[in-house]
This record gives structure tokens, sequence and C-alpha cells, in this order.
């Protein structure tokens, strides 16, 4: 360990994960049919070979226009509509952040940092006065607008596998900044020792069958998985049972509490404590040699 401070990172997918699904929300806001819009709409496309992120992607941007449903919305727009979230988010936050804030400050040259990776819309995820206040980068989907100022084209697509790229950023120190006009940034060589968030103390938190590869590779790495499920439906508790825990991904899949009391917020808040105290006995043992 060459690094003076070391570095935590949680990193959250957003929907279902930190809230709940926040482009339902949105097109439900304006009266879009939303079991259609997935099920049938978005199923369609996929059907004709269009990937996830692109599929639905394509049929928000058809509904955006003069005497459309979305109507002329841009980017501030969708800004707006995430400020509005804040009251959505799930049990225990945002106290939650503040609480791993705490722990870590109990540790001389420990730091903790927050990240979201999310296959929606990061103009909303942004607009969160939360995720402003706690955050240190998100990375989701972007759009870009028109010479009316109304969002017209896809920038940016964020699919299952794309959300490893980001995690390679946060793991070799590239600022979202950078990456965002210098996307090769990421496939250049950094040295192991010379990462910035190796992925062993990484915490990656989140919900879908797109969070998988990130699972996958924080895993093989020695950083830890926690996956959240809604118990209430019995899909999803199959899915968790069948895609997440018996293949092992996750060190535990639990229901969004992140409240003291709550088990996600026990494991996360004793996980953080143990990767302290892992990171100091680390260190002496270095000293000592
Ligand atoms: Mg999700």
């Amino acid at each position: 360990m060459s690094k003076v401070t070391e570095i935590i990172a949680l990193i959250f997918d957003f929907d279902d994960t930190l809230v709940p699904d926040s482009t339902t929300k949105l097109l439900a806001k304006h009266g879009i049919d939303t079991n259609k819009f997935w099920t049938v709409e978005a199923k369609a496309l996929i059907g004709q070979g269009y990937d996830q992120a692109p599929a639905y992607l394509k049929l928000l941007l058809d509904n955006v226009g003069v005497e459309k449903p979305l109507g002329r919305l841009s980017n501030r727009g969708l800004r707006d509509f995430g400020a509005t979230l804040d009251g959505d988010f799930h049990a225990g936050l945002p106290e939650f952040f503040d609480d791993i804030r705490a722990i870590v400050a109990e540790h001389a040259e420990i730091e903790v940092e927050f990240y979201i990776i999310s296959g929606g819309l990061q103009a909303i995820v942004e607009g969160s006065g939360i995720v402003q206040k706690y955050f240190n980068g998100v990375y989701g989907c972007q759009l870009d607008e028109d010479e009316n100022g109304q969002i017209r084209y896809i920038k940016r697509c964020v699919t299952f596998t794309e959300k490893t790229r980001y995690l390679f950023e946060i793991n070799k120190g590239i600022p979202p900044k950078v990456s965002q006009t210098r996307p090769n940034t990421v496939n250049m060589f950094v040295a192991e020792a010379d990462r910035r968030v190796p992925f062993k103390h990484m915490i990656y938190i989140g919900d879908g069958m797109t969070d998988m590869p990130c699972f996958s590779l924080v895993k093989k790495n020695k950083g830890h998985g926690f996956g959240v499920f809604d118990p209430s439906s019995q899909s999803k508790a199959k899915l968790a049972l069948e895609e997440f825990m018996e293949p092992h991904r996750v060190t535990g899949m639990y229901q969004p509490d992140y409240a003291k009391d709550g088990d996600l917020g026990i494991f996360l808040r004793a996980t953080v404590g143990s990767l302290c105290l892992e990171i100091e006995s680390e260190r002496r043992s270095i000293r000592r040699e």
C-alpha cells in the first residue's frame, strides 16, 4: 500500500436501489401508460434487436415534442423533475450517508466516497438535492437537446456492461469531467499500486440484471456486493434467489432499508467498519516489514 490516504467507495445503482424507478415516475406523471411502455413497446423494440437502454431512450424521445405527452422537455426539465425525488429515497436515507462518513472519520487517513452508476437518466439523478449533497460522481444515460432546447438525441447510453467502464474509471481515478470528452482515458494503463480506489475497497449495491457485470467485477477482485430486492414481489424474490444468491454473485440480498436497524443498513455499516480495520492492519504489517 503506497498511498497515504486510502479511499473506500460505495457505488450504487439508482433506480429501485436508492429510489423507486425514476423513469417510470416521470412517464406516469405525464400520463403515459408505463405498463404498455415497458412491457409492450420497449419489449417490441428489444425484439427487433434494440439493446435495452437505447430502446427505452428512443421511446422516451418519441414522446417529446409539442402536443406529445412529455411536451418540450429539456435537460433542465429532467433536473427539475429529479429534484422532486428527494422525498422518495428508501428508508434510512440520506442519514445513512452521514453515518458512513462518521464511521470512516474515526480512522486516520481513510476517506469514503459515494457514486451512482445508473442506466437511467443522469439529468434526473443529478437534479436530486440528496445526490448533489452526498455524491462524488454520477454516471448515467445522457440526452442532447435540439436547436429548440428540447431533448432529442442520445448522447451517452449506459448499458449493463458499460456500467463496468465507470467502475474502472473510479478504480483508476479518472474524474467524470475528463472521461466525458476523452472516453478512451479509461483504457490507459495504470499499475495496480497506483490505482486510486482498489476494487477490494469498493462496495457495490444494485437491484437488477443490469448490475450483474458490476457485481462480478467487484467480487472477482475481492470487493463487496450487496443486492437489493422488493420482498413483496414474488418474481423479484425468485430472481434474487436464482440469479443473485445461488450463484454467489453477492454477499447478501436485502430489502432496501438503509436505517441503523434495517438489515441492509446494519450490514453496510459493518462492512465499512471492517474495511477500515483491514486497511489499518495492512498498514501496520507493511510498517513492520
Ligand atoms: Mg436498478
